[in-house]
């Protein structure tokens, strides 16, 4: 297994440094622990270690691991949502970070109503325009984001991107600050009840680069637990 536990320490310290290089306050900053392919034993792990927020990609793997874990583990679905899971998922979760499409906020919204909660959302933006990508262009985004705020049952605390795999991790950089520039148009735009308090982008390979350009939350998944395939071979 491995070592859970130096990897948090020593990724608690990159992002430490990384706030400091760029002039940022290191409580700014989130670790979304990502376990998903990873077993319960592995969450278990980290959140021993004062790790408390775990993302998770697929509704049954997050509802299941939900289920058998302590209770205070916060649970951000990071990975694509399919409308006819919604209902399953919209009582467990702190926050889902990937809300793609007008048609989804809406499900999420009506199944929101009907259980008598406020769903906390980012909204997915696909700034690097790769057709592979999931989200909203930044000019869908600002087209719809005032309509998606109407809807009740649902509170828009800010953005999502995942940026390109590239080998060259500075190449990331354009699309980090891009999506931080997107934040800033819609703030400016007043929108009751739209927050842009949060920018979820980074992962193992960039996520320094989206502290430097003003992540609130980086979602970590290899860094932390190690190649995912290696516990499907153990
Ligand atoms: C898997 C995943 C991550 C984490 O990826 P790592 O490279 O293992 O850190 C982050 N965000 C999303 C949406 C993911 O699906």
């Amino acid at each position: 297994m491995p070592d859970i536990k130096d990897n948090l320490n020593r990724i608690r310290q990159e992002i430490f440094q990384s706030c400091l290089k760029s002039g940022r306050r290191p409580e700014e900053v989130k670790l979304v622990a990502v376990s998903k392919n990873f077993p319960e034993e592995a969450v278990r792990e980290a959140f021993s270690q004062g790790q408390l927020i775990f993302g998770e990609n697929r509704v049954q793997e997050l509802v299941g691991k939900k289920a058998v874990l302590p209770g205070d583990i916060k649970w951000h679905l990071i990975g694509t949502l399919q409308r006819n899971k919604v209902k399953d998922i919209i009582a467990k979760v702190d926050l889902i970070h990937s809300v793609d499409s007008v048609r989804l906020a809406g499900e999420i919204s009506k199944q929101a109503l009907k259980a008598g909660l406020l769903v906390n959302i980012l909204l997915q933006v696909n700034v690097s325009g790769e057709l592979t990508k999931q989200g909203f262009s930044p000019d869908e985004l600002l087209e719809y984001i005032q309509e998606i705020s109407e809807l009740p049952g649902i509170k828009i605390k800010g953005l999502m991107t995942m940026a390109p795999q590239t080998a060259d991790s500075e190449e990331v950089r354009p699309v980090f600050s891009g999506l931080r520039r997107l934040a800033q148009a819609i703030k400016a735009l007043n929108i009751e009840g739209v927050e842009m308090l949060e920018l979820s982008m980074g992962m193992s390979d960039d996520f320094k680069i989206a502290v430097e350009e003003g992540a609130t939350l980086v979602r970590i998944g290899s860094r932390i637990f190690g190649p995912r395939k290696y516990w499907g071979e153990s």
